[in-house]
């Protein structure tokens, strides 16, 4: 337990951080985020670490102590270009795992090692090998929401905000795109390509309904509705925008819509609305239950003992590597 003393002296250091956040979280909650943010920004420095952080994680993480933050594209592009020598990976395992793939002679700390993911689940390295029999001399293309051992398997990886673009620079007349069936379904609707989809869902996203977004356009007045293409369908298709979590939080900061709803896990709006204070957010909360694994506490406590480490089998990381390379290089 802090003295008084240094309580206010930990409000002091924190005080130009809680000003970034200070419109989403409640004054009465910040003395004890303040204590975690200032001791894991000092062993930060005392261990030479970053704290990479998706766009899902909740405020006080996102504006608060991560160095890196972004979407699965960002943090793989941003993992392979950091001098630190310890990365914490707030995010979920396969991100983790992403980070060592790039970076293997870093060490890459998970705060939680149960942050999974429901697509990530959704497939096997073996499941792939059989779609290649099924399928012979039709390339791969592999969502990063995957584990090693499945990029292993793939000719190249792909984002939510690249999918397009890395489908089509194979120069195929169809590809094998995973797992996610819904983003593989968006991507078939703006390129000739043949996208063989496969059946995984993430489970935040598929919650989302077409009558849920119709029933706020008739309750809110003006709004605007942008979607993540993880989404159903029907729910793109009732969308103003649909884009990965990058291209979502640019829309917002560069059109500044009266009032809108990214239909997303909801910690994003949080971390958008921290930054844009002129546009009202409607936020139906589906909470990502893998995201919210990963706390100030445990962000703490894995820099405070450099454990749970991730680890990559050498074999199955070089494989894999070549699938993120690929994909980092598209675009470039
Ligand atoms: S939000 Fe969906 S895709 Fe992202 S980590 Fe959670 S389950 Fe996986």
């Amino acid at each position: 337990m802090l003295s008084t003393h240094d309580q206010a002296a930990v409000l002091e250091r924190t005080a130009h951080l809680y000003s970034r956040v200070k419109s989403v979280i409640p004054d009465v909650e910040w003395p004890l985020h303040a204590s975690y943010i200032d001791a894991i920004n000092e062993l930060k420095k005392e261990r030479n670490a970053v704290v990479l952080a998706h766009n899902y994680q909740t405020p006080e993480i996102f504006h608060c102590v991560a160095d890196i933050t972004g979407d699965s594209l960002a943090l793989a592009r941003r993992a392979a270009e950091t001098d630190a020598d310890i990365i914490v990976l707030a995010g979920v395992h396969f991100m983790a795992e992403t980070a060592k793939i790039v970076c293997p002679d870093k060490v890459v700390l998970i705060p939680d090692e149960k942050a999974g993911c429901s697509l990530a689940e959704s497939i096997t390295a073996d499941d792939i090998r059989k779609l290649r029999q099924r399928y012979p001399g039709v390339p791969v293309v592999t969502y990063v929401n995957t584990t090693a051992e499945v990029k292993a398997e793939s000719d190249i990886c792909c984002t939510s905000g690249n999918a397009v673009d890395v489908v089509e620079s194979l120069g195929t007349d169809s590809v094998i795109f995973l797992p996610d069936e819904y983003l593989g379904k968006y991507v078939a609707l703006q390129t000739d390509v043949k996208i063989i989809t496969w059946k995984g869902h993430c489970e935040v996203h598929e919650r989302f309904t077409a009558d849920e977004l119709e029933d706020y356009r008739s309750r809110f007045d003006g709004l605007t509705i942008i979607a993540h293409p993880e989404c159903p369908p029907d729910v793109l298709e009732a969308a103003d925008f649909v884009g990965s979590t990058a291209q979502m939080q640019a829309f917002v900061h560069e059109k500044r819509p009266r009032r809108v709803l990214m239909v997303t896990e909801c910690s994003m709006s949080d971390n958008v609305a921290a930054d844009v204070t002129d546009v009202e957010f409607i936020r139906p909360c589906n909470l990502c239950p893998h995201m919210k694994r990963i706390t100030l506490a445990n962000i703490y406590d894995s820099l405070r003992t450099l454990e749970p480490r991730v680890e990559v089998d050498p074999a199955v990381a070089d494989r894999a590597r070549l699938a993120v390379e690929r994909m980092l290089a598209v675009g470039k």
